[in-house]
Order: C-alpha cells, then structure tokens, then sequence
C-alpha cells in the first residue's frame, strides 16, 4: 500500500519529470520517499522523437553524477542542405542519439534508485488545490502534496486544467525509420534540409540506434503560428522519401504535435508550476530533450529553495526560468524562429553560406558549450533575490 501523502507530486516521467525528481532530491537528498512521479504509461514505453540529445543534457546530469546509459550513436557535427549549396561542421563530439523506449526508461530508474516513489500505470485525471496543498486524483486512488510539478508533455492535462492557452506556436511532426542509404551524410552528423522555401520549418535525417542496428529517422518539422494543425505534413514527407527512392507506405509512420515556449504565458499558479514542453520548447528545431533536463536543472534547485522556505507561490517561477541559461536560450530560439521562419530565410542562408562555421555556432548551442546572449541577459535580468 502506496502512502496517500508526499511532498511534492511530478505528473509524468518523460524526460522533464525523472530529471526535476533527480535534481529536487540532489538538493534534499532527506525528501527520499517523499517525491512521487506519476506515469501514466509503463517502461518500456514508446515516445515519437528522433532522439537527438543535446551534449548539454549529458553534462548537466553527469553533474549529480548520472549516466543514462543505453545504445547511442555519437554526433560530432551538423549538416544543412540549403537551396544554394550544403554546409558541414563537425566540431567533436556536440551530443548523441539514443531511443526514447531506453533513454526514458534509464532516466525514470535513476530517480527511482535516487528515492523518487516511482508509480507507472496510473495517470492524473485531477486536481484540486486548497490551503494545504494538492490533491491529485488519479483512475485509482487519490493522493495529496504540498506542491505539483506538471511534466506531462505536449497535450499536458495539468496545464490544460490550470487554464492556461497552449499558445500558438505548434508544430505537426512527422518521421519514419528506415535503413541507411548511400545519398546519406555519414552517421556521425545531424542533417537538417531547409531547401524547400514554401513551408516554415524542415526535414530532417538523424542516425538512429534501433534494435542493435544503425538505422535513420527520417522525417518534417512545420511550425505553425495559429496554433493550428499544419495540414499536408504527411504528404512532404512522402515526397521527400520518394525523391529519396523510398515509399512511405512501406514504413511506421509517426505523427505528433510539438508546443514552442512563448515565454509571456503563465508557467505557474499556486502550488503548482509546469516544466518540459507542458511549458514549452524550442519553436525553431523542435528540440526539447535536453531542455526537458535543463528545465528538471533549474525546477529542481527552485523546487529544493522554495519548499524550505514554506513559499509555493510559485509566481517568480517564470522569472527564474527567463534568468536561467534555459530561458535565454528559449527566448534566442524563439526570436531566431520568427527570424527564419515569417521575415524570410535569406539573410540566414546567406550566413551560413558565407560563413560556414556559423553552424558551428549552432552546435556549440547544441552541444551546451555556448550560451547565447549570456552579457545582454545577465545585464537586463539581475539576479533572483532569492535563488542567487
Ligand atoms: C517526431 C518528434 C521528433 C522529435 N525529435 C527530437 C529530437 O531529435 N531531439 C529533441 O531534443 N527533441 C525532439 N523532439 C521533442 C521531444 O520529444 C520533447 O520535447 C520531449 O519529449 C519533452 O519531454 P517532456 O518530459 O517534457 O515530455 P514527454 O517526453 O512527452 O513526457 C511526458 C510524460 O508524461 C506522461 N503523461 C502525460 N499525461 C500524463 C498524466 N495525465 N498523468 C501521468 N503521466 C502523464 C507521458 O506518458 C510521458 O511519459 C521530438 C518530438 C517529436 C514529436
């Protein structure tokens, strides 16, 4: 018998709910068996995404000393196919791509192993705030926090309850594996294809390790500004394998939506604060594994100050997010999307044309070995009071 009463309750062990539970219980370690993270699914289980990580994530949870080990292919550098020409830069090694099936499942076990009360199979339905702290109604039982984390993803239920907007920035996602081809980039790059102009976003092909072999994901990123659906997805997709020399009717064809961060949206109410894509990701690749753990990074150590403190307001939380590496990083993406993607792409194709080690900048970004707009953030955000 499960006890009904934790500190803090996280809804959703994808990558943002293991890694806030991870960082929450590397700041008190004494909140082992007080941390509850609900899965609605069971591990092993499967997640749409091309499982291209960020070195960053690495670093960062290698910093509390956590290792997800599972098959990986190592990236050292990036690829772009441009309607004038094609770019490559490998710097070293910027991150790898594994499976969502064994990243995630690795991830949740370490917070487990960590003290987090991991329960899989059972999903929030509800909640109901009141003086003295949560109550999460879930298909079985009901329990009780102080405070709750929503690491629920896309199409959170937490935010969704909270009342606030999605947001218009959504991206209709579409990608199949297949084996490798001979027109491919060699497996250790990323290749992003921006050559057709008619659509705001990209295709993309991504080493990928399935069942012991080197496989690819293939697939489309469009972005949308309206918050709408991007009809016609599927078809770009089928058209760009085609011209590949492979039929799409001969694959498992994934479909999945992605939310870019608008960073003047509520991330908190009372109690209660969301992290990962419930919150939000990077509207120009689409990127949010690693964020999911910077964004576990920063909730853990906000989490660890404010329940010592007794105050779960929560109503900095946005700011200290917009302070931290993180934030800025979200609000360089999503200044560079709305560059790339509605004013027109081509002072940025110029860019990279003329200056190739551009994109070297970009998996500098990736890699986490830079950070964008580090003086100008520093100097027009001072410091959290509190958190530093
Ligand atoms: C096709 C595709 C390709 C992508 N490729 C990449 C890539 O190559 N690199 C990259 O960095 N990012 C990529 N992304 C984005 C990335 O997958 C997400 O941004 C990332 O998974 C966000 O992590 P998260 O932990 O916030 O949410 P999720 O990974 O979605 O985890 C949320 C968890 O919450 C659980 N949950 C949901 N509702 C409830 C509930 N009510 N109760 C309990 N549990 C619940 C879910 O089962 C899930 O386990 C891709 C996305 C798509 C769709």
């Amino acid at each position: 018998m499960l006890p009904r009463s934790y500190e803090v309750i996280i809804v959703g062990a994808g990558p943002a709910g293991s890694a806030t539970a991870l960082f929450l219980l590397h700041h008190r370690p004494d909140l082992a068996g007080r941390i509850l993270l609900l899965e609605r699914r069971r591990f092993p289980r499967e997640k749409f995404c091309a499982g291209a990580l960020g070195g960053r994530a690495d670093r960062i949870l290698g910093g509390i000393g956590v290792r997800v080990e599972v098959p990986s292919v190592p990236i050292d550098g990036l690829a772009l196919s441009l309607p004038d020409g094609r770019v490559e830069r490998s710097p070293g090694q910027i991150g790898r791509v594994i499976r969502r099936r064994e990243f995630d499942h690795a991830l949740a076990q370490a917070a487990r192993e960590r003290g987090a009360v991991l329960r899989e199979g059972l999903g929030l339905t509800d909640f109901r705030v009141d003086s003295g702290g949560v109550e999460v109604t879930t298909g079985e039982a009901s329990f009780r926090a102080r405070a709750l984390v929503g690491a629920d993803g896309v199409g959170s239920t937490v935010r969704r309850k909270l009342g606030i907007p999605f947001g218009r920035l959504k991206a209709s996602v579409v990608e199949v594996d297949t084996e490798p081809l001979p027109s491919d980039s060699p497996h250790h790059l990323l290749h992003f294809d921006v050559t057709d102009r008619a659509y705001q976003g990209y295709a993309w092909d991504f080493p990928t390790p399935l069942q012991g072999r080197l496989m690819v994901s293939r697939g489309v990123y469009l972005l949308s500004y309206d918050g709408s659906t991007v009809p016609g997805v599927a078809d770009l997709l089928t058209r760009r394998l085609a011209h590949q020399g492979l039929q799409i009717q001969d694959y498992r064809v994934k479909r999945m939506a992605e939310r870019g961060i608008e960073l003047h949206r509520p991330v908190a109410r009372p109690r209660i604060l969301l992290v990962g894509e419930a919150a939000g990701i990077d509207p120009i690749t689409g990127e949010g594994i690693a964020q999911a753990v910077q964004y576990g990074a920063v909730a853990g150590e906000y989490l660890a100050r404010r329940i010592r403190a007794d105050k779960l307001s929560f109503r900095d939380w946005r700011l200290r997010l917009a302070q931290s590496v993180l934030g800025r990083d979200l609000a360089f993406r999503r200044i560079l999307a709305q560059g790339c993607y509605r004013w027109g792409r081509h002072p940025f194709e110029r860019l990279f044309l003329d200056r190739p080690e551009a994109l070297e900048f970009g998996a500098a970004i990736f890699a986490g070995t830079v950070r964008p707009w580090r003086k100008w953030a520093t100097r027009l955000l001072p410091p959290d009071p509190i958190l530093r």
